[in-house]
């Protein structure tokens, strides 16, 4: 049985169905052809740049996440780099985030001319929170906590540490639409949040898009201007900026899924609750991180541990198991990272967790049939 990792074909072949019929009263079919429709309507009125549906999708976006504004922009990357370079951060200052991320966070502090300095992680495959002032010097400007997997970071102990050092706090929220730390959302804590709408993210539009999300009417303002070269208007550019704009087609498409994206987590959370409850019984063999009440984890992707890992992930491919590993090599290690001069046994946390750490497909279109041979395939391996 194949299991894939990716859901996009399935996403397209059967519409949002499953995850919709979970939902009374919600619509079964025909989904690709009402974006396409609304696509149709877009290309007829030529109304690519900046056009209404980039603002429709904006407002829909800060509703969901609870803040009072939302910028489109082209990526989650440059969500990151534009509220950095909006906040006025560049070469100098040094910007403090999670050892364990998808390398994006850190280009994007690089691409500002900052200095990134990493803190390692903890069991939820965030940053360890109590390490963080620790890395804090005369220089550092700002905190990106990263959402990883979806798991929401403790957000009140994170602000009362930016508080009390005066930092600003950027949420890398990129996995994690939906998730929630004590019941409000994450991207909402910060004075930014920046969200990725890549196609392998949960809400996962036809291309590259990102959103800015912020309650500060001066840095949306910045943002504005800074995605679109500096541009007040046709005839006067006030700052040098750059060409980031949410293309309107990708808005037509975003503001259709945002209508699934409750039964998107939702979907998620239940497989992971199923994967949580048969794993266990294959301790000590696997191991879980751990589950908290007060956090909405949105199961962007769904971790854990495993011993004799490789072996397994092995086992898995052959077996027809999309099994990943987010990631192999820690981000200090990487050549690119090189610059920043640090060295093997400096984040023992990040590092120990990637030679067991692995991923299952998680996606809201899994049956119950192929969750039941991923579960049989671990099983089997460690003959349990
Ligand atoms: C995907 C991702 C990004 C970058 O988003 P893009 O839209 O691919 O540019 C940044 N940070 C994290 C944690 C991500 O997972």
């Amino acid at each position: 049985m194949k299991v894939g990792y990716s859901y996009l074909e399935t996403q397209f072949r059967q519409g949002l169905a499953r995850a919709r019929a979970r939902k009374p009263g919600a619509p079964k079919e025909g989904w690709t052809e009402e974006i396409l429709a609304d696509v149709r309507r877009l290309i007829a009125a030529g109304d690519f740049t900046l056009g209404a549906p980039v603002g429709q999708f904006e407002h829909a976006f800060a509703a969901l996440v609870g803040t009072a504004y939302a910028v489109g922009v082209n990526s989650g990357t440059d969500a990151l780099f534009l509220t950095l370079k909006a906040l006025g951060i560049g070469p100098g200052d040094e910007v403090i985030t999670a050892v364990n991320t998808f390398i994006a966070t850190v280009g994007a502090i690089q691409a500002t001319g900052a200095r990134t300095r990493f803190v390692d992680c903890d069991e939820e495959f965030t940053i360890a929170v109590a390490k963080i002032e620790r890395a804090i010097t005369p220089r550092t400007r700002a905190i990106i906590p990263v959402h990883y997997t979806g798991s929401p970071v403790d957000m009140e102990a994170v602000l009362a540490i930016a508080k009390r050092r005066k930092l600003h706090v950027i949420e890398d929220a990129c996995q994690s639409i939906h998730a929630a730390y004590k019941g409000r959302p994450v991207g909402s804590w910060g004075i930014a949040g920046a969200f990725s709408l890549h196609p392998l993210k949960n809400l996962n539009i036809w291309g590259d898009g990102g959103m800015i999300v912020t309650d500060s009417v001066k840095l949306r303002d910045r943002l504005l201007l800074l995605r679109n070269h500096g541009m007040q208007n046709r005839d006067e550019y006030s700052i040098f900026g750059y060409n980031s704009r949410l293309d309107s087609l990708q808005a037509v498409v975003g503001l259709h899924l945002m209508k699934d994206v409750e039964a998107i987590t939702e979907a998620r959370i239940e497989n992971a609750r199923r994967y949580d409850r048969a794993l266990a019984r294959v301790a000590p063999h696997v191991w879980l991180p751990p589950r908290r009440p007060e956090k909405r984890h949105n199961f962007h992707l769904y971790m854990f541990h495993a011993s004799k890992r490789d072996a397994l992930l092995g086992r898995l491919h052959e077996a027809g198991i999309d099994a990943k590993v987010h990631y192999p090599i820690p981000l200090h290690l990487q050549r690119c990272c090189r610059e920043l001069g640090y060295a093997r046994g400096d984040f023992p946390v990040a590092e120990a967790q990637a030679k067991t750490m692995l991923t299952l497909p998680v996606h809201q279109h899994l049956t119950a049939g192929q969750r039941a041979c991923v579960l049989r395939t671990i099983r089997e391996f460690y003959g349990r």
